[in-house]
Order: structure tokens, then C-alpha cells, then sequence
């Protein structure tokens, strides 16, 4: 199995750039974030739950994004691989993963992070704000999503180093020179 995470602050494009690779390897590609905003939407029990953590820019508690994430990847059992967007986002998720992937038998290919700097981060941020209709495209909370990003997600990327997993690309070049960096890198990693 093909597993890849993109990993990076909010706004560094790893939306995009997820939704390019996994169409680009035939992967299956899973956001945690877009899996909590569509409860959000539905309003179910845990769509309410989630809601104020994700209004807030804070991180949902792991146990819920655990549970979604487990359904979501049994649900796409015969897949050739995922590629993970928003997730890992905690010591104890990247943890829970690792634990997974070894109970199934599966591997992690390589992770990739994106690098964009934060003044760039919070424009990009703003200026989709209109067209996302997202709820915490706003300068406050925009602001809070990079405080937890640096506290509560960067820390992950020692995990990874240590596992000789981790490879860096730099986000500030158009999307498409982006894409065309991480599928080598990819490609350069296929068994
Ligand atoms: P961004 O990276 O731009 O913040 P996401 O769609 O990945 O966008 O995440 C939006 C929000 O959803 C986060 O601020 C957080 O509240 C919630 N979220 C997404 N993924 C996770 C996760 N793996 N663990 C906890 N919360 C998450």
C-alpha cells in the first residue's frame, strides 16, 4: 500500500496538493478536516460536538477524529493507498496511526511537509477567506490555527525524522511546480 502524508501549516496549499497526488497515483485521498466539516453540515452529534473546537481553530478532540478517521480508511479497504491531509495533527494521532498501520500491515511511504512562510501563510488564508465560506478563514482564528499548528503539530515532525520518513518541499512556488516536486519525491520512494 501507497500511504503519504502531507503535512504543513494552514494555508500551505496541502488541500491542493493532496487532492493532485492522490488523483495523480490513483490514491485515496482523506481530510480529516473536510470529514469533520461535512458533520458540521449534516449537524449530527458529532458535527455539534465538533463544531466549536473547529470555529475556534483548535484542534477536535483525538478520540472523535480517531473514530472518523479508522471508519474512513475500513471503508476504502481495497484501496491502493491514502493519502492523509490535516492528519496526523497530535503526538498521540501520529502515534495512533503508527499503531494501526502496524495491526494492518501497512506501511508509510514518506511524509512531506510543506514549507510557506507565515506572512504568506495568513494571506493566502485571508484571501480565500470570501470564496471558502469557511467559518475560521478569519484573522482571529486564522491566527489561533497557526499558534496550535506550532504547539500542538509541529512537534509530530520529530516522529517522522526519527523514522527517516520525513522530506521537505517548499510551497511558495505556483501549485503546479509544488505537485511536480512531491510526485518525484514520491516516485523516488515507490518500492
Ligand atoms: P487547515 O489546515 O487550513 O486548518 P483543515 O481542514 O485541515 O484546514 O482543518 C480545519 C480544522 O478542522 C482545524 O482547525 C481543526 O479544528 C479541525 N481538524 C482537522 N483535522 C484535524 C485533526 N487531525 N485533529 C484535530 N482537529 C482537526
Amino acid at each position: 500500500m501507497l500511504n503519504v502524508i502531507i503535512f504543513g501549516p494552514p494555508g500551505c496549499g496541502k488541500g491542493t496538493q493532496s487532492k493532485l497526488l492522490a488523483r495523480r497515483f490513483h490514491l485515496t485521498h482523506v481530510s480529516t478536516g473536510d470529514l469533520l466539516r461535512h458533520e458540521i453540515r449534516k449537524e449530527s452529534d458529532v458535527g455539534k460536538k465538533v463544531k466549536p473546537f473547529v470555529d475556534n481553530g483548535l484542534l477536535v478532540p483525538d478520540k472523535i477524529v480517531m473514530r472518523k478517521l479508522y471508519h474512513e480508511i475500513l471503508k476504502h479497504s481495497d484501496t491502493r493507498g491514502f493519502v492523509f491531509d490535516g492528519f496526523p495533527r497530535s503526538v498521540l494521532q501520529a502515534n495512533a496511526l503508527d499503531k494501526f498501520m502496524n495491526i494492518y500491515k501497512v506501511e508509510l511511504l514518506l511524509v512531506i511537509a510543506i514549507w510557506v512562510e507565515k506572512e504568506e501563510l495568513f494571506r493566502r488564508m485571508m484571501g480565500r477567506a470570501e470564496d471558502s465560506g469557511r467559518s475560521d478563514d478569519k484573522e482571529q482564528i486564522i491566527d489561533k490555527r497557526l499558534q496550535v499548528y506550532h504547539l500542538r503539530t509541529k512537534p509530530i515532525l520529530d516522529h517522522y525524522q526519527q523514522q527517516n520518513k520525513l522530506f521537505f518541499v517548499s510551497g511558495m512556488a505556483p501549485v503546479r511546480e509544488v505537485a511536480g516536486k512531491i510526485a518525484s519525491l514520491v516516485e523516488s520512494k515507490l518500492p
